[in-house]
């Protein structure tokens, strides 16, 4: 068992579990900040969400 995440959320786009391997770029925004990242199954990038 680990608490650490093993994925980054779900593609918006298709669905698909993003790994964090496929981490981009992490960002800050007033809501908390959040992840862009490549979608191992559309290739698009995306915010992945949980
Ligand atoms: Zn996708």
């Amino acid at each position: 068992m680990t608490a650490q995440q093993a994925d980054l959320g779900d593609c918006p786009n298709c669905g698909a579990t993003v790994p964090t391997g496929q981490l981009l770029i992490e960002y800050e925004a007033e809501s908390g900040g959040g992840v862009w990242a490549e979608c191992p199954d559309c290739s698009k990038v995306v915010d992945p969400q949980r």
